[in-house]
């Protein structure tokens, strides 16, 4: 330093002069401040800073590199979308994908096999872990299983910014566990676990106190095959029937044959009754088609009864009892039937895998027709716009409200077909009330949270558009504050495409998630629907009528334009008219109204607005 450079800097390990003399990290740094005529140097000045704490973290890091680089666990790493972000080299070892492979991209969750994909994203998306065992496949087509941890990580400000995922290959193991199965526990017949492991496997889940169904499955009128054909014929039935259903449903779930015609499902980790009602469906699918035997075809139904520990049964006699019973009230009836064992569990099933199955014939046979309610501008009473609301309209039980069936078809993934049909009819209706003069603003149509998340929902509404020829701005959507809240950064980002393409959007529901106002002002939309839970209120109450008050007066700040939904009374009418509300939406002005009953309203009511000059 006293002879060339200016600057010295240096970071090193010194020992403190105290008691006891510990070391610490110091960074150094000195510059010359002073030199004679011939360029030595005088003087120096510099500082040195205790840098211990900031060595401890990199020297930590360092260790997790190394730990996560060499053990012998795979782990994963993924964005709040799924894509994975970062892989150790186990990972590379066990799957024999390489980083570049997965790297942002969903593939690996693609590999897993019957349906754990799902339920490991539904976890996390609610914040909980997910832990089990999974069958994957690899790219050459052979499978192995995995133990796998997924868990939410979270950042400083506590909030979730990634998944970590950590597993271990243990297809060795259950390799070693078939091998000792198949010895004493597997039935000769259908290869499936037999009574005896049943017991073991159920005991095992008592013990450890896990909430379980038990499903008793009974094969209806398996006699008749059997004393008509054979026991030989019977006992290829068999067979195939537990290998349909065995290939149906998801492999953490255990499928035992107890005897004779009878099986038993061990459904674990369930959470609510659409889990039970999703096994339900996926047998009655996979009895649907005949069977062949002899040349002959036979139609096959069973009949299962359902017990739920520890409600029904704290012992694995209790729980057997219980489902047997349930099982023998299910037999009264013909064709495929179950029995929830507990009879208030049994109507809520019933009446979700009827809706389930209504909805499919519906997709089906084109039982959606979508009602129009139209928005109304409060100061010239035209109208600037409406809602696109569906309904399922079932022969012979009439029409079903989508309160009902929308939440089922959210759960079972149906509401994404569903949402395009009303957005194609939406959209063809609103083209001909265009062409015919009748209308020109614009049709919302509601968006549904698992829609809203489809990689390629842009290109999916552009093709609906091109076939109706709907210009794009006469389009708007409306997603509520749940869709968005879950993952704002993500819905930002979706919404600007939207927008981008010249689609109005709308936060429907608003009020009723847990977006705070500040939170408005990041989102890209155009128009703000205040729920009918403010509105019902707001003649009488004070407080809502301030809450109403607020929300206006930010939206307007923001440029955004507001429509007050559910508006049912003259009071309310005039209580939003005093604050400045501009649109409103209820039954004071119109019911939502069949495509025929609004072409008539627009006829009597429809001024000719030009979607140009609204805002
Ligand atoms: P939403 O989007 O909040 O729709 C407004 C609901 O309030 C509609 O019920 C409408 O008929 C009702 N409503 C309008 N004005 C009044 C009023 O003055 N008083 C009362 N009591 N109710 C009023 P609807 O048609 O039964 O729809 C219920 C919910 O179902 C909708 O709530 C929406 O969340 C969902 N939904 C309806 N159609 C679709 C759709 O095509 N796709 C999706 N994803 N969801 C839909
Ligand atoms: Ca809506
Ligand atoms: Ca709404």
């Amino acid at each position: 330093l006293a002879n060339d450079s200016e600057f010295f800097e240096a970071s090193y390990r010194i020992k403190r002069r105290d008691n006891n003399e510990s070391w610490v990290w110091i960074v150094d740094r000195a510059k010359v401040v002073e030199r004679s005529a011939t360029g030595l140097a005088l003087r120096m000045a510099g500082t040195i800073r205790d840098i211990t704490l900031l060595k401890d973290a990199e020297v930590r890091l360092n260790l997790q590199a190394n730990v996560m680089s060499n053990i012998s666990d795979a782990i994963y790493v993924m964005d709040l979308q799924f894509n994975v972000v970062e892989v150790n080299k186990a990972f590379s070892v066990i799957t024999g994908l390489s980083f570049e492979q997965v790297e942002n991209n969903k593939r690996i969750l693609t590999t897993y096999h019957g349906g754990v994909a799902t339920q490991i994203q539904e976890r996390l998306k609610k914040g909980l872990n997910w832990v089990g065992e999974a069958k994957a496949e690899r790219s050459s087509g052979d499978f192995y299983y995995i133990e796998l941890h997924v868990n939410p990580m979270l950042d400083n400000d506590n909030e979730v910014s990634h998944y970590v995922a950590a597993f271990s290959d243990i297809t060795q193991r259950k390799n070693t566990e078939r091998e000792l199965r198949n010895l004493s526990n597997i039935d000769p017949l259908t290869q499936l676990p037999n009574r005896s492991y049943f017991q073991y496997a159920h005991r095992n889940l008592i013990r450890r106190k896990e909430p379980h169904a038990l499903l008793t499955m009974d094969v209806d009128n398996f006699k008749k095959v059997n004393d008509s054909m054979g026991h030989d014929e019977g006992d290829k039935l068999l067979c195939l029937i537990a290998e349909r259903i065995d290939s149906k449903i998801n492999c953490q779930h255990l499928l035992c044959r107890l005897g004779g015609d009878e099986f038993a499902l061990l459904l674990e980790d369930i959470n609510d009754i659409s889990m039970i009602t999703q096994v339900l469906y996926d047998i009655e699918w996979a009895m649907q088609d005949p069977f062949y035997l002899l040349e002959e075809v036979l139609v096959m139904s069973c009949s299962i009864g359902v017990a739920i520990y520890p409600n029904d049964g704290e012992t694995t006699e209790n729980m057997l009892q219980s489902s047997d019973t349930a099982m023998y009230h299910a037999k009264s009836e013909t064709g495929f039937s179950y029995q929830f064992f507990n009879p208030s569990m049994n109507e809520t099933a019933v009446r979700r895998l009827q809706v389930e199955s209504m909805i499919r014939q519906a997709l089906k046979n084109d039982w959606f027709e979508v009602y129009y309610q139209p928005k109304i501008d409060i100061k010239t009473e035209t109208v600037m716009g409406m809602e696109a609301l569906v309904r399922l309209v079932h022969p012979e039980l009439g029409m079903i409200s989508p309160a009902e069936f929308i939440p089922i078809a959210e759960d079972t993934g149906l509401v994404i077909a569903i949402g395009e049909k009303v957005l194609d009819k939406a959209c063809y209706a609103t083209q001909q009330w265009r062409k015919n003069g009748l209308f020109n603003g614009r049709v919302a149509v509601n968006l549904a949270a698992k829609q809203f998340s489809q990689e390629d929902l842009l290109q999916r509404i552009e093709h609906i558009i091109e076939c109706t020829q709907l210009p794009l701005e006469n389009l708007e959507l409306e997603i509520t504050e749940s869709t968005v809240i879950d993952n704002p950064e993500a819905a930002i980002v979706t919404m600007q495409k939207l927008v981008d393409k010249g689609i109005h959007l709308a936060l429907d529901d608003f009020g009723t998630g847990y977006s705070s106002l500040s939170y408005l002002k990041h989102f890209p939309i155009h128009t703000l629907k205040i729920d009918k839970a403010f509105i019902d209120d707001l003649a009488h109450e004070k407080n809502e009528r301030h809450m109403v008050a607020s929300i206006i007066s930010i939206a307007r700040n923001m440029n955004v334009s507001v429509v007050a939904e559910g508006v049912e009374e003259f009071e309310q009418l005039e209580a939003l008219r005093q604050l400045n509300c501009e649109t409103i939406q209820g039954y004071y002005y119109s019911r939502p109204l069949s495509e025929m009953d609004f072409t008539s309203y627009l006829l009597k009511n429809g001024a000719m607005i030009n979607v140009g000059n609204l805002n």
